[in-house]
């Protein structure tokens, strides 16, 4: 959700012109301010940002993206193999075009996966395992010409990242490039010929005709939410990164029917699990894709829309259900971090969360954005410590 200010629209963000009566609420019944989901000095993705929403210090457990994605699909990575994020991309005139193919279905990229994958993991020491749309996993076998530390090391390039720019000039660097580079550059001759491929072409939808490898790691160490929090819980999102973390704390993932971390996603069905878990457990994440996805479209409207959507279909009844138990529960929504319309990707930089409930002083604000939560001059440089403070029930007050 969380943006720079933006010249079409006078200057505000559009979390602040998006229609957000349910967030504005909390903020009335609550406390809102500013935290930076992402530590100086590391890179804003969506891996580091979740970390520090779960209220993990990434700078401490932080093992790359894949790794936690790995989890969530019940494959456990043995010391001598590396977790690797594999998109289905589309480029396009030597450029990044889409990095989602078009948010190419899963049931067609899961036959490129498997037909492209067989050849290649003939060739290399790789396995491919299918995930949702265009976000797949490649696990490599270290041998004995790359070592995981290699493979840990190689500089691999986020494609959302480079939307609109050369791809050649991101291909990996470093000790394991050739390998990497080789898997890439083979994927793009067999998808070229994939009857799929060209039949998404034929529908005027972006061609899926690279593999594009990054985000990679070793297994990481994340401490169970029983033992750092003494809480049981569940975590609901669309998105396998979102799933793993919460896997790896011991946290129970629910798949939701028609969650598809998109505009059109099954918001309903996520929050009524979530909500209906909780008469259970003592926690539930409930993570929605839809205004990053839109700002790294570039569409203003488009994430605009996906706030208010998610004010009105996810926060709404969440916010319903706390006031029906105002000494049992808190509510904090947040995001993990600026995906900027500006330049479509990730930036470093501090976002607003609001909480509400037990034990939370009301501050009056009004309104739920960057700039109101800026004028609080509430500020947690650490996620990780506001999220500790906020699970373990300890009070928050004003100024404190
Ligand atoms: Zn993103």
């Amino acid at each position: 959700m969380a943006d720079f200010p933006i010249p079409e629209l006078d200057g505000n963000t559009p979390l602040k012109v998006a229609r957000t009566p349910a967030m504005d609420e909390i903020a009335q019944r609550g406390i809102t301010g500013l935290f930076c989901p992402i530590p100086e000095g590391m890179p804003p993705g969506s891996d580091i940002g979740n970390l520090s929403l779960f209220g993990f210090n990434p700078r401490t457990c932080f093992t790359g993206r894949a790794p936690l994605e790995a989890a969530r699909q019940g494959i456990r990575l043995t010391p001598s193999q590396v977790a690797f994020r594999c998109n289905i991309v589309s480029l396009k005139d030597g450029k990044m075009f889409d990095f989602t193919s078009g948010h190419i279905p899963t049931e067609q990229a899961s036959i490129l996966l498997r037909d492209v994958g067989k050849v290649l993991e003939k060739e290399y020491p790789v396995h491919f395992y299918s995930g949702v749309s265009y976000r797949h996993l490649a696990v490599m076998d270290t041998d004995s010409t790359y070592s995981v530390e290699d493979l840990e090391k190689t500089n691999c390039t986020p494609p959302h990242d480079i939307t609109g720019q050369p791809w050649e000039d991101y291909l990996p660097e470093g000790p394991a490039k050739s390998l990497i580079q080789e898997i890439m550059l083979t994927s793009q001759k067999l998808l070229q010929q994939h009857s799929i491929a060209k039949e998404r072409v034929q529908q005027g939808k972006p061609e899926p005709n690279s593999f594009w490898l990054w985000g990679q790691g070793r297994t990481p160490q994340i401490q169970p939410y029983k033992e750092k929090f003494n809480l049981d819980g569940v975590v609901i999102s669309a998105v396998d990164l979102v799933k793993g973390i919460g896997v790896c704390a011991g946290l129970e993932s629910i798949d939701v029917p028609g969650a598809t971390g998109w505009i059109d996603t099954n918001y309903k069905g996520k929050i009524e699990t979530a909500l209906s878990a909780l008469s259970r457990v003592d926690f539930a994440l409930v993570h929605v894709e839809a205004p990053d996805e839109s700002a790294h479209q570039g569409d203003l409207n488009l994430k605009i829309k996906a706030i208010e959507d998610f004010d009105e279909k996810i926060v709404r009844p969440a916010l319903e259900f706390v006031k029906q138990y105002p000494n049992d529960i808190r509510l904090f929504v947040a995001p993990d971090h600026i995906t900027a319309l500006s330049t479509r990707t990730h930036a470093q930089g501090a976002v607003p969360f609001v909480m509400c409930g037990h034990g939370i002083e009301a501050s009056g604000v009004a309104e739920y954005h960057e700039a109101s939560a800026q004028k609080t001059g509430i500020f947690y440089p650490e996620a990780h410590e506001l999220i500790h403070h906020f699970l373990t029930g300890a009070p928050f007050y004003i100024g404190s």
